[in-house]
């Protein structure tokens, strides 16, 4: 029997290269398009032992023509750190934007299911806490971030017509902050950062006080929660995340405890329109795909150190 194809695009980069192995481990064929603007070849280099994995360097802004059946196309490709979407602020609105169309397009073209890859940064500066899927969110669309937000805003509008208007079978995640081995060592993101200061006694960056909270996710929870919505019939969007929420300084707190670190706390200057809290509801997933995280923080950054000291 053929196997069914997935298309994912941005598969080369910290999700999408963990997502290509858990496809690739269930028995799909993968064809991974990357244009490698914030990911890495060497994610991928373990993959192409597997006969079905298929790589194309892609700028997926561009018309993406792509012969042969495809089943699912996964929207994956974006610049999710902070530092890079402000470093690429104009390539970030395109991918978000042009690429989620081709990608839409495609996936009409073949008749596929569409996932897209959305955030929890489309809730902003959240005024509702924990964020629920019915929330809409408080985005600055002129601050820095808006490159981001609105990029993913407009994706998630675009996906829902496309729906509405083709019939398309449309699925919406929204991403909260995910860690796990593979991280870019200049990815910029908080977890990356304080462990490779940690284990290299230097200084943990926090900026502001380190008050304001985020509730993080182990990347093979999330990749469950993916091919779980993948397969699903939902057409409406859906949180994945951790609920388990702390503030940024209590997450330095414990890199530091986890790895023995005699470095010290230094405090930079909090970022524009820096979100003050973070936490998804994942009642939603619960109910309907009987998802829910099954890594703790200390086991997941564990598992994360581990990776970075390799
Ligand atoms: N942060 C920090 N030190 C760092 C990097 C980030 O204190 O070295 C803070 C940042 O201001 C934010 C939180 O950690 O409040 C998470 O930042 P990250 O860039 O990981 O992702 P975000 O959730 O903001 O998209």
């Amino acid at each position: 029997m053929r196997k069914k194809t997935v298309l994912i695009t941005g598969g080369a980069g910290f999700i999408g290269s963990h997502m290509c192995e858990k496809l690739l481990n269930n028995n799909y064929a993968v064809i991974c398009l990357d244009n490698f603007i914030t990911s890495s070849e060497e994610n991928i280099k373990a993959l192409f032992r597997y006969k079905d994995f298929r790589f194309e360097l892609r700028n997926v802004s561009n018309h993406i023509g792509i012969p042969g059946k495809i089943d699912y196309v996964l929207h994956c490709a974006s610049l999710a750190s902070p530092e890079d979407y402000l470093d690429f602020p104009i390539q970030t609105l395109k991918v978000g934007s042009l690429g989620t169309h081709n990608a839409l397009g495609l996936a009409k073209n073949k008749k596929a299911v569409f996932l897209l890859f959305s955030t929890s940064e489309i809730y902003g500066d959240p005024l509702v806490h924990p964020q629920k899927e019915s929330y809409w969110g408080n985005v600055n669309p002129v601050g820095v971030r808006g490159c981001y937000d609105e990029s993913k805003r407009f994706a998630e509008a675009i996906t829902m017509a496309y729906q509405r208007v083709h019939k398309l079978d449309t699925k919406i995640v929204r991403i909260f902050n995910t860690y796990g081995p593979k991280m870019r060592h200049n990815d910029g993101r908080v977890v990356p950062n304080f462990i490779l200061c940690a284990i290299s006694n230097k200084p943990l960056t926090v900026y502001g006080k380190g008050q304001q909270t985020r509730s993080f996710c182990y990347i093979d929870d999330l990749l469950e929660g993916l091919l779980r919505l993948m397969l699903s019939k939902i057409n409406q969007p859906v949180n994945l995340g951790n609920p388990d929420e702390l503030t940024i300084m209590q997450l330095a707190k414990l890199v530091l405890k986890i790895t023995r670190s005699k470095s010290k706390i230094v405090y930079r200057q909090l970022p524009v329109d820096d979100p003050r809290q973070r936490q998804p509801d994942i009642s939603k997933a619960h109910k309907l795909l009987s998802w829910k995280p099954a890594f703790c923080l200390q086991e997941g950054l564990e598992r994360t150190i581990a990776w970075f000291k390799g």
